[in-house]
């Protein structure tokens, strides 16, 4: 929806805009039939970019709760980073009326309870789209000069696309996907333990037995209410399982840790108005680069369909929102100039990789080589090896450049010792994250360069995922 903002914003001709959701108007935005399933935190950068760009801004009822920044704890509580960026915990289920109603204002289009079920070609574009009708199964075609595809991480748009493209249609399932869920409770306070729950910071908690492959978190939405859950990468979950002889899943997971939380107690689902049938689901986030190439003839792909969330923490709201503002300036252009080919439409992705993609593949090499490490490591990388340096920069969004780990001095040989190869794998991936920024930094200005571009791409990024598959860097 702020995709279509945006365009309506940026064009001064009258373009005729149709946002389709699947959903009925009341609960319009929402991702499955558990609701608007996330962890509702956003920055306050990406907002203020927002009111800056587009003059949107959002407030109560849509924002619930303001935090000082986000905490990061080791398994054993002993370590935390804190990354001092403001920030707010959304209500995602109200957050689209509002972001409806600001479209509506602009002149944009709806319909609701219609499945876009396929892309409709014609001499090598892409021209509408098939739907359905949720509410009576009827079927219909809708035709447009360039079809938008939001629709979340399960996308079969782009899945389904049938011209030949840049996009790539699939994603690596389980290198690159993560099994997520959460609570939104109401509880009384028990004991006071802010590494459990802190009304000022969302705290994000490293545990490989807790949240194998992901991490797990508490996140604020008031002084007796929280959104609580974990992430979990299968492949890692199985091996955790094996490892420890048991048989959990995302859902005992989640379970375990809100009971294991002494700060919550007596807890109940939320259950006002603006929480109802959304205080328990789970879904999936891709936790990978955004699609190497984000247009076609006709068609572009935005948010968890173009594979954009951080690879790091999920976070997809953000980069979504700059992408949004980006997306409907080139859409306003490209409708304007009447090229809505792949080459007219190809400042999309120039602009996006600039502005914030540029560091998403690093982002992943790291998220690959963390998802390898015990909690053992994370304890010792935590106290000995992040240093103030590195939390700024993670609060900037920056990778990490783990100067603590560089071996430049003996006394820094002796800290690494004890964990050589965690140290290595640090050095490795910090130098990585360098070369793929650079990388990205060529990205080409037109279609015509992108082949070669992301073949060298692609064997830089291979030799990482051969270095970190599977295997833990120490026991
Ligand atoms: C448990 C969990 C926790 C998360 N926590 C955070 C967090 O704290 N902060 C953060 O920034 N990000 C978080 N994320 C990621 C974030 O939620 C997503 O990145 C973001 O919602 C993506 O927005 P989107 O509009 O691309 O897709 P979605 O929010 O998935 O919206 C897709 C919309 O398209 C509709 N739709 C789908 N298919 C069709 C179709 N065929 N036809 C018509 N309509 C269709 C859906 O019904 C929905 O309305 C989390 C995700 C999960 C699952």
């Amino acid at each position: 929806m702020v995709t279509a903002v945006s365009a309506a914003h940026h064009s001064d001709q009258n373009l005729r805009i149709l946002v389709i959701d699947r959903n009925a108007r009341s609960e319009v935005g929402k991702k499955t039939v558990s609701g608007w399933v996330c962890g509702d935190a956003v920055s306050k950068n990406s907002l203020e970019y927002l009111a800056s760009k587009l003059g949107i801004r959002y407030g109560s009822p849509e924002v619930e709760h303001a935090v000082h920044g986000v905490v990061a704890y080791s398994p054993d509580h002993s370590s935390k980073a804190v990354f001092d960026g403001e920030g707010y915990v959304l209500n995602r289920k109200l957050l689209p009326q509002k972001q409806m109603n600001d479209a509506e204002r602009l002149g944009v289009e709806f319909r609701y309870e219609a499945s876009a079920e396929g892309l409709h070609a014609e001499g090598g574009g892409i021209r509408g789209v098939h739907c359905r009708s949720t509410r009576d199964n009827s079927t219909f075609n809708l035709t447009a000069k360039l079809v938008v595809d939001a629709t979340g991480s399960a996308s079969r748009l782009r899945t389904g696309l049938p011209i030949e493209s840049f996009i790539e249609k699939e994603i690596d399932k389980d290198n690159d996907m993560e099994s997520t869920g959460r609570y939104i409770l109401k509880f009384d306070v028990g004991e006071r333990d802010p590494t459990f729950f802190d009304q000022d910071y969302c705290i994000i908690h490293l545990d490989q037995e807790i949240a194998p492959g992901g991490y797990a978190w508490v996140f604020p939405k008031g002084e007796n209410k929280v959104n609580i859950g974990l992430g979990v990468q299968k492949r890692v979950l199985d091996a955790r399982n094996r490892r420890m002889g048991r048989r959990d899943n995302l859902q005992s997971l989640i379970d375990e840790y809100v009971r294991r939380n002494p700060v919550i107690k007596n807890w109940r689902l939320a259950d006002g108005d603006e929480d109802k049938g959304n205080a328990k689901g789970s879904w999936q986030v891709p936790v990978r680069r955004q699609n190497d190439c984000m247009v076609a003839d006709g068609y572009m792909i935005i948010g968890d369909a173009a594979w954009m969330p951080r690879p790091v923490d999920a976070g997809g709201i953000g980069p979504t929102v700059y992408a949004s503002v980006i997306a409907g300036s080139v859409i306003a252009e490209a409708l304007e100039a009447a090229d809505t080919t792949e080459r007219g439409l190809w400042k999309f992705n120039t602009e996006y990789v600039r502005t914030y993609g540029y560091r998403m593949a690093s982002f992943e090499i790291l998220r690959r080589f963390l998802q390898t490490l015990s909690n053992e490591d994370l304890n010792y990388g935590m106290k000995h090896f992040l240093g103030e340096d590195d939390v700024e920069s993670i609060t900037r969004r920056e990778h990490p450049e783990f100067e603590r780990v560089a071996f430049g001095s003996p006394a820094r040989i002796l800290w690494a010792l004890p964990r050589l190869a965690l140290a290595r794998g640090l050095r490795y991936t910090a130098m990585k994250s360098r070369k793929l920024i650079q990388h990205y930094m060529n990205y080409p200005s037109s279609p015509d360069g992108f082949p070669e571009w992301q073949s060298k791409f692609r064997a830089e990024l291979r030799e990482a995922y051969t270095r970190f598959s599977g295997s833990r860097t120490s026991t």
